[in-house]
């Protein structure tokens, strides 16, 4: 499943690509994957038929193009938008950026053409393969603290579907304070606490698995019995974490312009917990042991990371 890290490698490579380009015409191959959007697919076509979109954005794994209002003789930059495209990629979610002539990729469920005024033709596929994302025009909503919604763009409007998730741990705006406070108040133990995206979104498995080694945390670690300080470590050693996946994604990125991936190449090769049950703690030699978790498997060192 993409995490912050591979979200934004498909925000990057779509804002100069979306960024004052107009969709000249949308196809619906697969209905399914508007299972978010409230209407029919003619509707999602019919509000998004000629639209100007303005750039990309990105909340914890949550993506979304803002669409300039229709205002004709106004100048639309100094106006709102009022809707997004929203795009949820759930666990095998693509966006990809396609020349125009280019075949269409199997499980292309819907595909955007769209004209770019210093790029030209482009077309943008949506690929899903196991329907669990989808897309849907959603409308703008004001951000609760006023501040800009994700990164991206600065405009402080949120889509109404992403307006529950919380800002991740990158994001400038990210309320530090309120988010241990939050931690401690729960009653619920440390990983599940960060894969709640509601308390700190952009985590999943993989950025979870590695942040609980670094900071020397046991995944089941009762929330409540984490010491403020040990709190304030792990959420540093998340944001490293994440830095350090986005540094990687990137490098690799240049190569991939026309075609952004979402869902391939997570930056594994700086793993140090995730996927490497058997191999040696890279800190103390000892085997890393993978335990069943939430349907998904928990990676961690049993001499560092012990419930304390
Ligand atoms: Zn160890």
């Amino acid at each position: 499943m993409p995490e912050l890290p591979e979200v934004e490698v498909v925000r990057h490579g779509l804002h100069p690509a979306v960024s004052g380009a107009t969709i000249d015409a949308v196809e619906v191959l697969d209905e399914r994957s508007l299972k978010r959007h409230d209407g029919p697919a003619e509707d999602f076509i019919e509000r998004l038929t000629g639209a100007r979109l303005r750039g990309a954005v990105r909340r914890g794994k949550f993506l979304w193009v803002p669409i300039e209002p229709f205002a004709s003789g106004r100048d639309s930059a100094t106006d709102a938008p009022a809707e997004a495209l929203v795009a949820h990629l759930g666990m095998s979610g693509q966006v990809l950026l396609r020349d125009p002539s280019a075949e269409a990729a199997a499980l292309t469920r819907i595909r955007f053409s769209l004209t770019h005024p210093v790029h030209g033709a482009l077309r943008v596929d949506f690929v899903d393969q196991r329907i669990f994302g989808s897309m849907a025009v959603d409308a703008l909503l004001p951000t609760r603290d006023g501040a800009a919604a994700g990164y991206g763009l600065p405009l402080a409007s949120i889509p109404s579907q992403v307006a529950h998730i919380a800002r991740d741990p990158l994001d400038p705006a990210f309320d530090e304070r309120a988010f241990l406070r939050r931690l401690q108040g729960k009653r619920t133990t440390v990983k599940r606490a960060l894969l709640d995206q509601t308390l700190v979104s952009g985590i999943g498995n993989i950025y979870a698995d590695e942040a609980l080694w670094a900071a020397r945390v046991h995944y089941d670690q009762p929330t409540e019995t984490l010491s403020a300080r040990k709190a304030r470590e792990l959420l540093e050693e998340v944001r490293i974490v994440l830095r350090r996946a986005l540094d990687e994604g990137g490098t690799s990125f240049d190569a991939q312009y026309v075609n952004v991936n979402g869902a391939s190449g997570y930056f594994s090769h700086s793993l140090r917990a995730y996927g490497q049950q058997g191999k040696p703690c890279p800190r103390c030699e000892r085997p890393i042991v993978r335990e069943q978790f939430m349907n998904r498997g928990s990676h961690f060192c049993p001499r560092c990371q012990r419930i304390r």
